[in-house]
C-alpha cells in the first residue's frame, strides 16, 4: 500500500508496532525498588545521566529508604551522597521539602496523581508523568528532548512546545500505549535517530518517516531542546 494512501491512525500503529518489537521492555532506566526511590532519581536525573544517577543512587538507598531517612540525613548529609550530580546542592533541597511535604500532606507515600505530585518540590510535568507511569502504571506520556524530536521528524506532532506535543501524541496514541510510546521514542532516539546524524539508513521506520522521505532528517524548528541556561533554570524549577 502506498504510504501516502494508508490512514494516520495505521501509520502511527505501524511505528509503534515497529518499535514495540524492537525495544520489548519498555521502563525507565532509572533503578528504584519503590514510587519514593523513583521520586528521588527522578529529581536527581535533571541535567544528570541514567546511569550515574544509578550509581549515585546504588549508595543513597541504602541509607534512605522513606523520607524520614532523607531528613535525618539534613541538607550537608544528602549532599554526601548525591554530589556527583551536577545542580546537588539544589536537588538536596527539593529531595528535602518533597520529603517534607509527603510526610505532612501525604502520609509519607509519594502519591499516584498528577495534581498531587505536581506539588512537590523538585518535580515538574515530565517528571510527574515519568513517576506516574513507572511506578503506578498510570497512563503518561512525558515528552523530553528524544520524544520532541523523534515524535516530530516522524510527523507525529507539529506543536513547538513539549506541552503541546504531549497534548498531540496523547490524541494520536492510544492511551494504553502511552507509557511504551515514551520509552520506545526515547530509545530510538538514543539509539538511532539522534539529534545529530540520525541513521535514517538503518532505521527500522524508515518506511513511514516524512522526515526520512524528504531526505532532511533534521530536527524541527524550535526543537524543544533547551539551552544549557534553560536546563538550569528548568532543573531549579524542578521541570
Ligand atoms: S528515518 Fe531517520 S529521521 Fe526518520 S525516524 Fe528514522 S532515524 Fe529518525
Amino acid at each position: 500500500m502506498k504510504k501516502s494512501a494508508l490512514p494516520e491512525q495505521e501509520r502511527v500503529r505501524r511505528i509503534l508496532d515497529i518499535l514495540g518489537r524492537r525495544y520489548p521492555h519498555p521502563k525507565t532506566l532509572l533503578h528504584f525498588n519503590s514510587p519514593f526511590q523513583l521520586l528521588v532519581a527522578v529529581i536527581l536525573s535533571a541535567q544528570t545521566t541514567d546511569a550515574q544517577v544509578n550509581r549515585i543512587t546504588e549508595r543513597l538507598f541504602q541509607v534512605c529508604r522513606g523520607p524520614e531517612d532523607c531528613l535525618r540525613l539534613g541538607q550537608a548529609g544528602l549532599e554526601e551522597y548525591i554530589q556527583g550530580c551536577g545542580l546537588y546542592h539544589n536537588k538536596a533541597r527539593h529531595i528535602l521539602a518533597a520529603c517534607q511535604k509527603l510526610l505532612e500532606d501525604y502520609g509519607g507515600q509519594v502519591p499516584a496523581d498528577r495534581q498531587a505530585l505536581l506539588s512537590l518540590p523538585g518535580v515538574g510535568k515530565k517528571s510527574s508523568a515519568v513517576i506516574l507511569a513507572n511506578a503506578f502504571g498510570v497512563p503518561a506520556l512525558a515528552v523530553d528532548t528524544h520524544v520532541f524530536r523523534v515524535s516530530h521528524r516522524l510527523g507525529l506532532a507539529k506543536a513547538p512546545t513539549p506541552e503541546a506535543t504531549e497534548r498531540e501524541l496523547c490524541q494520536i496514541i492510544p492511551q494504553e500505549r502511552w507509557a511504551d510510546a515514551h520509552h520506545w521514542l526515547i530509545y530510538h532516539g538514543r539509539n538511532t535517530c539522534r539529534a545529530r546524524n540520525p541513521e535514517c539508513g538503518r532505521c527500522p521506520v524508515a518506511e513511514w518517516c516524512p522526515a526520512a522521505e524528504m531526505g532532511v532528517p533534521v530536527p524541527a524548528a524550535g526543537s524543544g531542546k533547551k539551552s544549557a541556561a534553560a536546563s538550569r533554570r528548568s532543573a531549579k524549577r524542578g521541570e
